[in-house]
């Protein structure tokens, strides 16, 4: 099992006051989302970051190990081209500040926001022949949407609804963000 929060870096037993957002499995934690460090963009960078790990043959086509590896290289580059400032590995002065962090790494890499209109049933035959339906998560309101508006790639996924009027931005990144808040565990 691991668990996902805010950790104090601690220094021979005693707290640092420096904060990062860890993922911790078997006590031992790394930190995760922006507070990892820029993600290894080279094979250099990857051997050195994963020792024996690394392939020893990055020329081994058939290598299953290389292959994975030089897949991994690609998506860095691209997560580095357009978010590379926002990776530190640096820590935080403050809790509040890791899990800001965390969250927003969550919003920017791991939602996806779909169009409301397309999901939203405006009459009994939108829904007709659907196998399920979904009220707005907005306070009150009783529209009815046969499709999350909003999805969270993360461990067993996670969805929110949300009528046309209700899926602005600043709602459903208030909601991403709270995801980083407190603990979460996962199997
Ligand atoms: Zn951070
Ligand atoms: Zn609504």
């Amino acid at each position: 099992m691991k668990t996902l929060k805010a950790a104090q870096r601690h220094d021979d037993g005693e707290p640092t006051g420096i904060w990062d957002y860890v993922s911790i499995r078997k006590r031992r934690g790394r930190p995760i989302g922006y507070c990892a460090g820029v993600p290894a963009t080279t094979k250099e960078e990857v051997e050195e970051r994963f020792g024996p790990n690394a392939p020893d043959d990055w020329d081994d086509e058939e290598g299953v190990w290389a292959r994975d590896f030089l897949d991994m290289i690609d998506r860095n580059r691209e997560k580095v081209e357009q978010f590379g400032h926002k990776y530190h590995d640096d820590g935080h002065d403050s809790k509040e500040a890791a899990e800001e962090c965390y969250g927003q790494y969550l919003w920017d890499q791991r939602t996806t926001l779909h169009d409301p209109e397309e999901a939203h049933a405006t009459s009994l035959d939108d829904v007709k022949g659907t196998k399920q339906t979904f009220e707005c998560q907005a306070d009150e309101c009783e529209e009815v949407l046969l499709a999350p508006t909003v999805t969270m790639n993360i461990y067993l996924g996670a969805e929110f609804y949300y009528c046309p009027d209700h899926h602005d931005e600043d709602r459903i990144k208030e909601r991403v963000m709270s995801y980083a808040r407190g603990t979460s565990w996962q199997s």
